[in-house]
């Protein structure tokens, strides 16, 4: 099966001014390109030839599962964008703000991790193994469907996402991703997953010693219910 480039969901220069023409000619038109015509050539006469791109991420490794993985994330961070603004569903905000304290606690907590990404990689948001919501990063190509979790909003944190419009400043790139983030292709997968046993109610959300988000985030929502 011959994997196809996914077409942009809006007009190239929609984007603009946070992220401009210039920067989608490259991402999607060489980078994203690139992916898509590295990942037919490698699969050609292998066992992966008729594969879904999520069978390969799941059955591959080295350049294959790297350029699949890539193909995936960036099909992800294309509908994570909108020129639009939207708004997150009143079940998402529901659970957004039962998980981290507030919206702005999200996005505070989402642009932290980012930032913090050390090199090449992607932030999540995601539905993970225990049915809650929780903020991921992954490095260079790896992706959360990897280990079955359902995403919601990504952003991609590649120098080659942000370095023509912002030069080196992820900071501000990641400031910039809320004027685009699409909240409606989010809500709308969180809307599928109607199995999911999602509290809006509960706040304690962050048990996991392991975690370096934790104690932030911990922070964070101590914060959000002493000042409200
Ligand atoms: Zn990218």
């Amino acid at each position: 099966m011959k994997h196809i480039l996914m077409e942009l969901p809006y007009a190239i220069d929609a984007l603009a001014p946070y992220i401009s023409e210039e920067t989608l000619q490259y991402h999607h038109g060489k980078h994203h390109a690139g992916y898509v015509n590295k990942l037919n050539t490698l699969i050609k006469d292998t066992e992966y030839e008729d594969m879904s791109l999520e069978q390969i991420i799941h059955q591959s490794s080295d350049a294959i599962f790297n350029n699949a993985a890539q193909v995936f994330n960036h099909d992800f961070y294309w509908k994570s964008l909108s020129p639009t603004k939207t708004e997150p569903s009143a079940l998402l905000l529901g659970v957004l703000e039962a998980t981290f304290g507030s919206l702005e606690t999200f996005k505070e907590a989402f642009a932290t991790a980012g930032i913090g990404q050390f090199g090449s990689g992607w932030a999540w948001l995601v539905v993970d193994e225990h049915e809650k919501l929780t903020i991921q990063t992954t490095a260079n190509a790896h992706t959360p469907i990897e280990h079955n979790l359902t995403p919601l909003l990504v952003c991609d944190v590649w120098e080659h996402a942000y370095y023509i419009d912002y030069r080196n400043d992820r900071v501000k790139y990641m400031d910039n991703f809320w004027a685009l983030a699409n909240w409606e292709h989010a809500s709308k997968i969180l809307e599928s997953k109607e199995h999911l046993k999602l509290s809006t109610t509960t706040v304690p959300f962050c048990n996991n010693p392991d975690d370096p988000m934790c104690e932030y985030l911990d922070e964070m929502a101590h914060e959000g219910t002493t000042s409200s």
